[in-house]
């Protein structure tokens, strides 16, 4: 039998590979290394989820300033300081880099601080020239950020670099509908900054249920951001004098989304390497409508493509997709035997929670004797606007293209903004088998909706139906009450 250096040789130090490499040396008793090219805990901790939610709680509090009032209190929200938070945060992103460290050290894990990639099926060459062998090696690398194609795409920044502004912005243009998109756009909004946003379709979130992702649409619009759809960015270059600082209107989004179904276009995706969060000088943008307007700073949040390039994959027979994900098994494992791969550059269901079921899983199958596919299904998310999406299961539009459903929905203004005359609204919707009487799709509007989402996930992976939501007693006075008090179907369809 080969004699390897490892049993197990992890590349990636984001949250998959981790929890993979640590339970692997901890629960299972293996030699493992891992290497890692830039800073442990990968995007979630430095880059993504973590910094981006500490963000989210900074940009409410000039609302929250506003509410207080009517409740009595003395308070404006005065002005917000991006340096001090910005330091903060940084001083919290070192202290976690430095759990996720200490977490492989205790764990026995053997690290690496430097690139790493596949020379054979069982060995792996690092950037320092050393090469390691393992039994078996798992790719847990990532994804990153993609600029569109087109001329002067790199005036624009990514969002991993918006955590690294010397300042915020008076104006940014943000391109996009999806997660992120939409995610800056209410917190960049909340922090003082001029926000519009382009989007390509006709109604952000794609994929989300259509009521649900009306109403983020429309609270958003409500709050001032500057939304367009049907719209699409077709060049942009730096300002000159002869551009006018213009930025479009609401009307111009109307305009832009008649003429949706022409604008979308076909870039390739450039990768976004360097890092321009600080390039100066206002940015001149025309739109796929025609106009003509200047930001101060360009934000691409127009998806994100797997880490496979270069990294020895295809020479060892590894299949790679389209997007560039490296294809797996629902064991993850790829097409040599002795190579797995988990998270993002996978390119299945791109959630943190996710990647780490998905190491969880392969350590069960390779290290502890117990084939555990990953299962996929009934995943609850949220998404972080303002207000907040929390959704599992089926939306609407999915539920009746597979089965009969009825459809139980309210929207209401809820208590605690009501009372200081904010017309905010949110949305608890239930999608329900008409036959199996299984809830379906639960998908929830409200501030702290993603809080919710996790316990109503709970009883719809367990398969509760309408009826067992009935009989659940409602908590009360709150906004959740309304998911186990809707009697009367608004719709069968
Ligand atoms: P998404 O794939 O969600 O959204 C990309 C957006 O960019 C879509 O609206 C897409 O339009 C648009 N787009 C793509 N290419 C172009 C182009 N060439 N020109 C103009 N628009 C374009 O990616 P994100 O980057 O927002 O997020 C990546 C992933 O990260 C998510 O899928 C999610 O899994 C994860 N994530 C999760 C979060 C959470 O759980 N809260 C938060 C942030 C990220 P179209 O719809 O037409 O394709």
């Amino acid at each position: 039998m080969a004699d390897y250096d490892y049993d197990l040789f992890v590349i990636g130090g984001g949250s998959g590979g981790v929890r993979a490499a640590r339970v692997a040396a901890g629960e299972a008793g293996a030699r493992v290394a891992l290497a890692e090219e830039d800073r442990y805990g990968g995007t979630c901790v430095i880059r993504g989820c973590v910094p981006k939610k500490l963000m989210v709680f900074a940009s409410e509090f000039g609302e929250l300033a506003e509410v207080g009032s009517a409740y009595g209190w003395n308070m404006t929200a005065g002005s917000f300081d991006w340096p001090a938070f910005r330091s903060h945060l940084n001083a919290e992103l070192d202290r976690l880099e430095g759990v996720y460290r200490s977490l492989l050290k205790n764990s026995g894990v053997e690290t690496f601080d430097a690139r790493a990639k596949l020379k054979d099926k069982h060995t792996v060459e690092l950037s320092t020239g050393e090469t390691k062998t393992a039994k078996t090696i798992l790719v847990a690398t990532g994804g990153r950020p993609v600029r569109p194609s087109i001329p002067n795409a790199d005036l624009g920044i990514v969002s991993d670099d918006i955590f690294h502004l010397e300042k915020l912005p008076k104006s940014i243009l943000i391109i996009g509908g999806g997660y992120i998109a939409c995610e800056f756009a209410c917190i960049l909004h909340g922090l003082g900054v001029e926000v519009t946003q382009y989007y390509r379709g006709a109604q952000i979130l794609r994929g989300f249920d259509d009521e649900a992702r009306g109403l983020i649409a429309e609270s958003m619009r409500d709050r001032g951001i500057n939304l367009h759809t049907g719209t699409n960015i077709v060049q942009m270059g730096p300002a000159s004098d002869d551009h006018s600082a213009a930025v479009p209107t609401a009307s111009d989004a109307a305009m832009g989304a008649s003429a949706q179904q022409e604008n979308v276009m076909a870039y390739g995706g450039v990768a976004a390497k360097e890092r321009p969060g600080d390039r100066s000088g206002p940015i001149w943008v025309k739109s796929t409508t025609g106009r003509e307007c200047v930001f101060d700073m360009v934000l691409f949040a127009t998806g994100r493509d797997p880490n496979s390039t270069d990294m020895g994959l295809e020479e060892i027979g590894i299949d790679i997709g389209r997007r560039g994900e490296i294809v797996v098994d629902e064991y993850s494992k790829t097409a040599a035997d002795s190579v797995y791969a988990i998270g993002d550059v996978t390119n299945r269901v791109n959630l943190t929670p996710v990647a780490i079921r998905e190491g969880m899983a392969f350590v069960e199958t390779v290290f502890k004797d117990n084939p555990t596919a990953v299962d996929h299904d009934l995943i609850p998310s949220a998404v972080f606007t303002q207000p907040e999406m929390g959704t599992v299961g089926l939306s609407e539009e999915d539920a009746r293209e597979q089965e009969e459903v009825e459809v139980y929905c309210t929207s209401f203004r809820p208590m605690k903004t009501a009372f200081a005359g904010k017309s905010d609204r949110v949305l608890m919707k239930l999608v329900v088998s008409k036959a199996s009487r299984k809830v379906l799709g639960c998908h929830i509007v409200a501030p702290d909706a993603g809080e919710m989402i996790q316990l109503a996930g709970v009883a719809i992976k367990m398969g509760a139906t309408k009826e067992d939501f009935d009989r659940t007693v409602a908590v009360h006075p709150t906004m959740s009450e309304e998911i186990v008090t809707m009697r009367t179907p608004m719709r069968t369809a």
